[in-house]
């Protein structure tokens, strides 16, 4: 293999790499983070505001001559700059040469774009002028940039070190790849890309191999292991009384125009409060191997139950659990599900009141339990016997501590335990103290 490797020229040594590289993503998963570069002195400002006139400059000097993208680009030291009606030659100071050589890749792709358009029949103008940039692309890490997670610090080619807010999120298992330097109102970010094997996206920090969800009504969810967990964030008296004003307000007034903007702002509080505790349910279920939960838009489910997805509540967290969990697995929706007993598959008439299912067979179980016990055996494919240990899983410290700390975080998520788990069952010598009597762990702040 060394030999081999002597062997090669440079570019198929390179060609090999990326092709390496190629191969490997195909293993992975991307993701893209968000650091804030923080505690900003006036010189490293700008620094900063340099490199994006810079970076401006370099472009519109590219494109208004796209000849000169045939030339050794990173090499380029002066460009002119148009100032008012003339050309004023300008150095580039900060510019790395790995940053010139991905400004000009940028415009040669979407050169490349363009003319496939124009292939196409579209009329396409040439690429304009530009009167900012305001991202500049850093392609080789290690080159162009490198994060130091000790000291909290990225170091970008040129401009130097910045400390960086925001290090935490990215897993230590990360392989970092290439990154994005941001302007925005707010402040400067860097957009971080990194992959991650797909294996080890689901294997980390696990407290559970699987868990059954049952959703119930509104923002209601009840694990397989006994874990209720309530994140309704209802209206608040502010909004009812913003609505009672607003209607009183005459119409076209200015007075309503500002009830109306509070009232706006009001809704965009509660729905970044959902929101929240929708990412709070999907950190805790993340924990587990697998997900099992019912799914309305299984196959041609989907007509039957509507289009429509809520963008807050169950409905929206069911659409997030779908596409942003690797270990979800959707069963199809069936009613029967949640009145059929585990232990023995046999269909129960449950009314709505009965808060209980008691079976023959000797099952006995809080319903909504049950419910997420039977969806987790089909989701999992398992016969009645083999499924026969689940029931007797117990609540892990582990399990009650991550719920506690995950969830618990949200002001407004309810979190309460069934004693002994979804185990309640078998026997009567445990019946009195498992069913109905919840033990009510309350993170309501
Ligand atoms: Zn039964």
């Amino acid at each position: 293999m060394d030999m081999n490797a002597e062997l090669m020229t440079k570019a198929e040594r390179i060609k090999s790499t990326l092709r390496e590289t190629k191969e490997r993503r195909k293993t992975q998963r991307v993701f893209v983070y968000q650091l804030k570069l923080q505690n900003l002195s006036k010189r490293k400002i700008a620094l900063l505001e340099r490199a994006f006139l810079e970076a401006k400059w370099f472009y519109n000097w590219l494109v208004s001559d796209t000849d000169r993208l045939d030339m050794f680009v990173y090499k380029v030291r002066e460009v002119e700059v148009k100032v008012g009606d003339h050309y004023e030659q300008r150095k580039l100071t900060v510019l790395g040469s790995q940053i010139k050589r991905a400004i000009a890749d940028r415009i040669k792709n979407n050169l490349r774009s363009l003319g496939r358009l124009k292939k196409n029949g579209r009329s396409v103008g040439a690429l304009k002028h530009k009167s900012f940039v305001n991202s500049i692309p850093l392609v080789q890490y290690g080159r162009t940039h490198k994060l130091d997670f000790e000291r909290k610090r990225v170091r970008v080619q040129i401009l130097g070190t910045f400390r960086v807010l925001g290090l935490h999120q990215i897993p230590k298992d990360a392989e970092i790849a290439n990154a994005v330097l941001v302007r925005k109102p707010s402040g400067y970010y860097l957009h971080v890309t990194c992959y991650r094997s797909k294996d080890r996206c689901v294997s980390a920090d696990k407290i559970g191999d699987a868990v059954g969800v049952d959703f119930g009504i509104s923002s209601k969810l009840t694990l397989s292991n006994g874990i209720k967990i309530d994140f309704e964030i209802r209206e608040s008296l502010r909004l009812k009384r913003l609505q009672r004003k607003l209607s009183r307000k005459r119409v076209g007034s200015k007075n309503r125009e500002r009830v109306r903007f509070l009232l706006n702002k009001e809704h965009e509080k509660l729905e970044r409060r959902r929101r929240d505790a929708q990412n709070k349910v999907l950190a805790f279920l993340n924990h587990y191997g697998k997900v099992v939960f019912q799914d309305d838009y299984v196959k041609g489910w989907s007509s039957l139950w509507g289009g429509f997805v809520h963008s807050s509540g169950i409905g929206g967290l069911k659409s997030r659990l779908r596409h942003s969990l690797e270990t979800a697995i959707p069963v199809e929706r069936m009613v029967t599900i949640t009145r059929e007993c585990f232990a023995c598959g046999l269909r129960h008439d449950l009314s709505l009141s009965d808060r209980v299912i008691v079976c023959e067979c000797g099952w006995e179980c809080d319903r909504d339990v049950n419910a997420a016990l039977v969806i987790l055996r089909k989701g999992l494919r398992l016969s009645l016997d083999q499924a026969v240990g689940l029931g007797r899983s117990e609540l892990t410290p582990l399990e009650s501590e991550t719920a506690a700390r995950v969830l618990g975080s949200n002001p407004h998520i309810r979190v309460s335990f069934l004693d002994e788990g979804g185990s309640l069952l078998l026997g009567s010598r445990r019946r009195s103290s498992a069913i109905g009597r919840r033990n009510d762990v309350n993170y309501e702040l």
